[in-house]
């Protein structure tokens, strides 16, 4: 089997704050570099043009390349007027907040003026830096991170039109999530009624919800062959940033129909990360905010039909993750690199070097073509440096 290729990513802040040097990327990346070949940088997205101008130069020299990382129904809010999504009962879906520079806010994929924002952002602020390519995040709706509201979502105007002309009745679906959200599904049943887990899509015992999700993936797709020929047209290469399949369909990521505007995809397999896009943590809450009562049972049914049997609230099973890559190499014809924790953060990502050798040990041996180290190389200590070098090195 091929060598696995290794990409790297870099985050150099928010669109509105922190100071990041260039001189501190140029030291870990020379780290790196010296000793492994990385394929590409992904970097983004404080709109500091120069650190951006600079690192292009530095990766010239060892012909790297560079993509920029650039949120689109998130995060844009901060620098153009975004509409936000709206829930089942007429509100705004409001953020989850992990950090001062991202807000998690989710803004409707079927709003025109929002793909438009995602496209001026890029012209204003990076139009003229020499990227090789763009790297498309939180291309999706809001997950359970954002409470129930944040899946139970979008009911704005065009999102409406959209649901009559695909004969989605509005009435039954609001019923079902108010059901859900007033407890009265009282049961031991499973999340939504939920059947079966096959092909990387869900079944459910009341079919409404199937036309829902099938509905927001067509929503996410659509967008996305208008973000991304927009792009193309400029000459650049496209890479995606995906949850994990099981995940990704309850945010609108249907991950074999996106795959179509992508050159290659990064599904973020993020087994200790206990923050959005984290498995523990989406997995945690779609648990917490689906299910009112007996709790443990419904989980334990849920992790069932995942066929999850090694689950203990902490890590997820490797045994699971390495099913959903093999699901995604089989179905996918473009390139997949995993995406993998080697930055360390207290509580939220207690990423070690043994954790890191694991998931590297197995992840080897599936088709995949590579890795992107994420989601930061500049908050990566020097342990998880020296074991990433440890396995790629020349
Ligand atoms: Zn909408």
């Amino acid at each position: 089997m091929d060598r696995k290729k290794v990409i790297v990513q870099i985050f150099t802040g928010g669109f509105k704050n922190k100071e990041i040097k260039f001189n501190d990327i140029k030291c870990k990346l020379l780290e790196l570099m010296e000793y492994i070949d990385i394929e590409k940088v992904i970097m983004g997205w404080n709109v500091d043009k120069e650190l951006y101008i600079k690192t292009k130069k530095l990766l010239n020299k060892y012909s790297v390349e560079l993509y920029l990382w650039l949120p689109c129904f998130s995060e844009i809010g901060l620098l153009e007027k975004s509409n936000l999504l709206i829930d089942y009962t007429g509100k705004e879906v409001k953020g989850y907040t992990l950090q001062e520079d991202e807000n998690f806010e989710f803004y409707c994929p079927n709003n025109k003026e929002n793909i438009e924002n995602v496209k001026k952002i890029y012209s204003t602020y990076f139009s003229e830096i020499e990227f090789d390519g763009i790297f498309l995040d939180k291309i999706r709706y809001a997950s359970f991170s954002n409470k129930l509201n944040g899946v139970f979502n979008c009911f704005c105007k065009d999102c409406l039109n959209i649901y009559e002309k695909n004969n989605i009745d509005k009435k039954s679906l609001i019923i079902e999530m108010n059901n859900v959200s007033n407890k009265v599904i009282s049961n031991k049943d499973t999340p939504f009624g939920i059947t079966e887990y096959i092909n990387g899509k869900y079944k459910f015992k009341n079919k409404i919800w199937e036309n829902f999700f099938e509905i927001k993936n067509q929503s996410i797709y659509n967008a996305l062959v208008d973000i991304s020929s927009y792009f193309k047209d400029k000459g650049l290469k496209i890479g995606i940033d995906t949850f994990s399949p099981f995940i990704s369909y309850f945010t609108g990521q249907d991950l074999e129909r996106l795959q179509e505007v992508a050159d290659f995809i990064k599904p973020m397999m993020y087994r200790i990360t206990k923050a959005p896009a984290g498995l523990p943590f989406e997995f945690e809450k779609l648990i917490d905010e689906s299910v009112q009562e007996n709790k443990e049972i419904v989980k334990q049914k849920f992790l069932d039909i995942l066929g999850i049997t090694e689950y203990e609230g902490d890590v997820y099973p490797i045994k699971f993750v390495l099913e959903e890559i093999n699901f995604m190499t089989k179905n996918l014809t473009k390139d997949i690199y995993v995406g993998i924790e080697i930055n360390k953060k207290e509580i939220i990502a207690p990423v070690t070097p043994k954790y890191i050798s694991e998931n590297i040990l197995n992840i080897n041996k599936t088709a995949v073509k590579g890795y992107v180290l994420s989601w930061d190389l500049l908050s990566a200590p020097k342990e998880n440096i020296d074991e990433i070098i440890k396995w790629f090195r020349n």
